[in-house]
């Protein structure tokens, strides 16, 4: 096998990231995954946008989100660098998930298992336990496309949405929440309490779409939970592995306009003077701010500021954070005190956008599941109330203080009788605070609304559609809030970033079709990206094989060392990429690695075992990646693809012995000969007496390679028509260097056998109606 040059490579891309919330915390991870030098900044002199820590003498406050669902998207971010989450933070099960007071005086527990909840209805209002087992089912439909299928895609294609027009039909998705959910549940206390889910993202339970209704299968499927030590300790943990793995962080930095050069974002103009240039910027801010504020209008043609005016936004959220200096153990660790009112009081925060006298509340225990969260012998607190954006007409200097007496008399009335005498600490925020603080857009406190004119496509897209080079995270975009919503975007900007290296396709190309002809010969049918796709993932492949073969084993030491620790690497940074945008596993790199760092010690088999063990390593798992890009999604086709990969391989080394001899190696199992033979041997005329030994050995090879190509055939069916056809093609051609050799073995003793162009012609229509017609092989 020869050896092409290896390709120089340029300096890395960089990339900015605005605002240290969990979105911008995840798009700097996985950027720098990519392989991005990534800068991270905040105006804030602390990490967590809106999951911050706010301290008060003894007492500490997280100050935003306190419920945390589908923990496996943090999970996610430790093992993209190969860290397990649990030896950074731990997750606590919260029990129950939340409690509802009702004006009445009666309560709901809700969380556990099914049957819990379930009874806890029952008990509540008899015979509607039945009702809510069915608006759970039907809220698992809701997740299966809402959450599992739409929540990390990219919308930024009006297609992809109208793709999705029969699905969302179905599920209903015109109704609002409160609509869906009074079509399971009768008794207007259970309606209320199961419709809150879209305050939790900022919506209107009465406007918001139905979909946001996977929000109950959500906490189903995965639970509640909160941080030992408190949201806080999950993004101090963040911050940890934001330093382990190189991102730069830059706290107390306001950004206070977007570079703009000939329609690209070039980098950001900051507060203090001075200018971060980048190859990319991503805001995790409120994006209409940024349009508003960063953009120069003139380089905006869709969000005009008249169009940003009128969106419809989130409610204000107004939170007093208190420490009390005894403790309240029988208060759960989420309360929901509704109030008397449901209807009217959304129409006050919403319609009116006037203040309520009837707030309801959202109360934060968390020493109930952390008691290291309150200092002993005391409480620590946090009560929420949704109240009117700034585009009512409040006061906040005068109305803050005046809805923190009114919230602690109905605490005190309630939940925390004596309140008045134990308070320690004391201090609330309000839609002032959050226009000021973080920088939204009238102080709302989930960006614009999760109404279906605001969601999907039509909300602000992870890929600006104003200026090339910029890029959207967080609650404004795509998903939406919630902790949930905003890990995703930094999954969806992870997949709509270029490759941090300007690639060059035509090179990779280049050296696919050199040394590929087979390969790129049958993917000359591939769709465009899907063969762009093969080429990158051959270049990479191909350039580890030669590191492995030709002295290059520093090369590949090094590349298997930064595998290993998950540290940026030119080329394997070019697998991540195909790894973020085609669904390739990490395994199958890991064992080629291994595989080809075994090579580097002397070649010997001594069964036929230990040879396919090998050719498992160094071509099965070519199959493996390659799968996902041909669109495989079923995972029994997986066998069939790594099997296909051992029958070439071991085509290779049967045509491929004395080449293979030259350079001392032998892949033949020492068991197919008499004793062991040697290199030499191998590479003299006549195989130094041993040639009809060494032909039958290759016979047997080849049998061998049959057997595997057989499997490789009866998995073609997993594979879309078009694939079919090239895969089919591509083997077939392979698998034809094997007969040839099988017909005059003693003629490719030496001599590489290869397949004549018309040979390789002739077989694409009978390859081409077998795929077509599979039954004509029977
Ligand atoms: C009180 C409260 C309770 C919540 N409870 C929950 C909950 O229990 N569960 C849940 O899932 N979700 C909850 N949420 C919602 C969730 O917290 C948010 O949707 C999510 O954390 C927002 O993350 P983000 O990535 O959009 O960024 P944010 O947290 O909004 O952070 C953005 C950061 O960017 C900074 N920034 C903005 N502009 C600039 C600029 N020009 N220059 C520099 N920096 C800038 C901001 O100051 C901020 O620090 C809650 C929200 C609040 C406010």
């Amino acid at each position: 096998m020869s050896v092409h040059k290896s390709k120089s490579y340029p300096n890395p891309a960089t990339a900015l990231v605005v605002g240290a919330g969990f979105g911008g915390i995840a798009s700097a991870l996985r950027l720098r995954r990519l392989g991005y030098e990534v800068t991270l900044l905040d105006n804030n002199p602390k990490l967590g946008g809106r999951a911050q820590v706010y301290e008060d003498g003894p007492f500490k406050f997280d100050a935003g989100p306190t419920v945390i669902t589908a923990p496996f998207l943090f999970d996610e971010l430790f093992a993209l660098y190969g860290k397990k989450r649990s030896d950074y933070v731990e997750l606590m099960r919260v029990e129950p998930w939340y409690r509802f007071e009702f004006a009445d005086g009666e309560k709901l527990d809700y969380g556990g298992g099914l049957e819990d909840t379930i009874a806890e209805i029952n008990r509540l209002s008899p015979g509607e336990g039945k009702g809510y087992e069915k608006l759970v089912l039907f809220s698992k439909r809701i997740f299966r496309v809402g959450f599992e299928k739409l929540a990390d895609q990219p919308f930024h294609q009006f297609g992809i949405m109208l793709r999705q027009v029969p699905a969302l039909i179905a599920l209903k998705s015109y109704l609002s929440v409160y609509s869906l959910v009074g079509k399971f549940l009768k008794d207007d206390r259970l309606r209320r309490a199961f419709s809150i889910h879209p305050l939790l993202v900022g919506g209107n339970p009465l406007n918001t779409t139905s979909i946001y209704c996977l929000i109950h299968y959500l906490e189903r499927k995965w639970g509640v939970w909160f941080p030992r030590g408190g949201t806080g300790a999950m993004v101090e943990s963040l911050g940890r592995l934001m330093e382990e793995s190189g991102v730069n962080v830059r706290l107390g930095v306001q950004v206070d306009k977007v570079l703009v050069d000939s329609g690209k974002a070039t980098g950001v103009c900051l507060n203090g003077g001075g200018e971060e240039k980048a190859d990319l910027v991503v805001f995790d801010a409120d994006p209409p701010k940024v349009y508003r504020d960063l953009v120069e209008e003139k380089h905006r043609k869709k969000w005009t500021n008249r169009r940003i005016n009128r969106l419809s936004y989130s409610m204000g959220l107004f939170v007093w954070y208190f420490g009390t200096s005894r403790s309240y153990p029988e208060v759960q660790h989420h309360t929901i005190l509704m109030g008397d009112t449901f209807a009217e009081l959304l129409k006050e925060i919403y319609d009116q956008k006037v203040l309520s006298d009837d707030l309801s509340l959202y109360l934060h225990r968390p020493a109930a599941t952390d008691p290291s969260m309150a200092p002993e012998g005391c409480d620590a607190f946090y009560v929420l109330a949704p109240v009117p954006n700034k585009r009512a007409k409040v006061d906040w200097k005068e109305a803050g203080e005046k809805i923190r007496v009114q919230v602690q008399a109905q605490l005190e009335g309630t939940l925390l009788p004596g309140l008045g005498e134990c308070l320690e600490s004391s201090f609330f925020v309000t839609p002032d605070d959050f226009q000021k603080r973080f920088n939204t857009h009238l102080g709302s406190g989930f960006s614009i609304a999760p109404i279906f004119r605001q969601s999907a496509w039509f909300r602000f897209h992870n890929r600006s559609e104003e200026l090339e080079n910029l890029y959207f995270c967080g609650a404004g975009t795509h998903p939406g809030a919630g902790v949930p919503g905003v890990l995703s975007s930094a999954k969806i900007v992870e997949k709509l970033v270029p490759p941090p290296r300007s690639l060059d396709p035509d090179s990779d190309f280049e050296v696919f079709r050199s040394k590929s002809k087979t390969f790129s010969l049958a993917s000359f049918l591939l769709p465009r990206k899907r063969m762009q796709a093969i080429a990158q993932l051959y270049f990479i492949c191909r350039t580890l094989d030669d590191w492995a073969d030709d002295g290059g084993g520093d090369h590949l030491k090094k590349a298997f060392d930064s595998w290993r620790s998950h540290t940026p690497h030119p080329l394997l940074d070019q697998y991540r990429f195909l790894q973020t945008h085609w669904g390739i596993a990490s395994e199958p790199m890991t064992e080629l690695l291994e595989a080809m760092d075994g090579e580097q010690e002397q070649v010997r088999f001594k069964t036929e075992e230990e040879l396919i063990k090998y050719s498992h390593g160094v071509a099965g798992t070519i199959g493996w990646m390659t799968s996902p890009i041909l669109g495989v999604t079923d995972a029994k086709a997986l066998k069939h693809a790594i099997d296909l990969g051992i029958a070439m391989q071991l085509t290779n080394i049967a045509r491929d012995i004395f080449e293979d001899a030259e350079r001392g190696r032998i892949y033949l199992p020492a068991e197919y000969l008499k004793s062991p033979i040697t290199p030499k041997e191998l590479t003299e005329k006549g195989h130094a007496g041993r040639l009809d030994e060494v032909l039958a050995a290759k016979g047997r090879l080849l049998d061998l390679a049959e057997v595997y190509y057989l499997s490789g055939e009866s998995g073609m069916s997993y594979l879309p028509l078009r694939m079919r056809i090239v895969i089919r093609w591509a083997a077939s051609m392979y698998r034809s260097i094997g007969l040839l050799i099988k017909e005059k073995p003693s003629h490719f003793e030496r001599e590489r056998a290869v397949v004549g162009w018309v040979k390789k012609a002739v077989m694409f229509p009978r390859c081409f109606l077998l795929s077509l017609f599979p039954w004509l092989s029977k």
